[in-house]
């Protein structure tokens, strides 16, 4: 479904990514898994175009110089030169780090803002599966986003980029301080997302051991190159990810 390669990103004269290659396979759940500043959002930022449109503010800006250099391809197609909007037409869409909803703007109103490239009846469908899987968000749905807890904006991020209609959904550090109970909830859906839609999963997250039972494949990235890949069960089997990642 989708192959980048050698995927290098320098802001300035920092390397942020460091010949980077990883793929996904349709209908797989792929975790990223490194610590802070391993590269983990640069790297969500580069496959959604994110990183373009960063690039082109920081040089009309006269601010930093942002080189991206690699290639990915997404459904056979080169998609290297697109912008994050021909991505996400595409069906590449990036849930953030951070949540990232519009504050000022109730739950309904943030679904609706993702679904807005969206026909009517996809969106009406998609609203009722966001409601389904997300129960908790259908009786707070006219309440204000900024006035929802950690988790519930979670799941009204991930719910607003399901609005776009993905193919392949980026998920940054979606369980990011989140108690163990809410970060399970999440993790439920996320699995259903992939089995019940189809639609194939990238997850970066720094600690595995929540989103490691659902991932097919992972990936360990440091100062922002990828040292390590396997299946789960290879990645569970090897001691350094055990005690890097699991504490055990
Ligand atoms: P975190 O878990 O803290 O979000 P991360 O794994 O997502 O970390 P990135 O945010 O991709 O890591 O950052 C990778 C490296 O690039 C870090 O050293 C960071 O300081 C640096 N970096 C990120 N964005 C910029 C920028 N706009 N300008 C300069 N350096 C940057």
């Amino acid at each position: 479904m989708l192959e980048a390669d050698g995927l290098m990103v320098f802001y300035e004269n920092m390397l942020a990514l460091n010949n980077v290659s990883i793929r996904c396979e349709r209908h797989q759940i792929v975790g990223v898994f490194g610590a802070n500043s391993a590269g983990k959002s640069t790297l969500m930022y580069t496959l959604s175009g994110i990183v373009k449109d960063i690039q082109k503010k920081e040089e009309m800006s006269g601010g930093e110089r942002i080189s991206v250099l690699g290639s990915i391809r997404y459904m056979g197609m080169d998609i290297m030169q697109d912008k994050a909007s021909q991505r996400a037409r595409k069906g590449i869409v990036l849930c953030p780090e951070r949540r990232r909803i519009f504050s000022e703007s109730s739950v309904l109103e943030n679904l609706r803002i993702g679904g807005y490239m969206a026909s009517s009846s996809q969106a009406r469908d998609m609203l009722a599966y966001v409601f389904k899987i997300f129960p908790a968000l259908e009786p707070i749905k006219k309440r204000i986003g900024g006035f929802l807890s950690g988790g519930e904006q979670q799941m009204l991020a991930i719910g607003r980029a399901l609005m776009a209609q993905p193919k392949l959904l980026l998920l940054d550090e979606p369980l990011l301080g989140l108690s163990p109970l809410v970060q399970a909830t999440l993790v439920k859906a996320i699995k259903e997302i992939r089995d019940e839609k189809g639609i194939s999963i990238i997850v970066t997250e720094q600690y595995a051991r929540p989103i490691f039972p659902i991932i097919d494949y992972g990936f360990i990235l440091e100062n922002g190159a990828t040292v390590l890949e396997g299946t789960r069960e290879e990645l569970m089997n090897n001691p350094d990810v055990r005690s890097a990642y699991f504490g055990i």
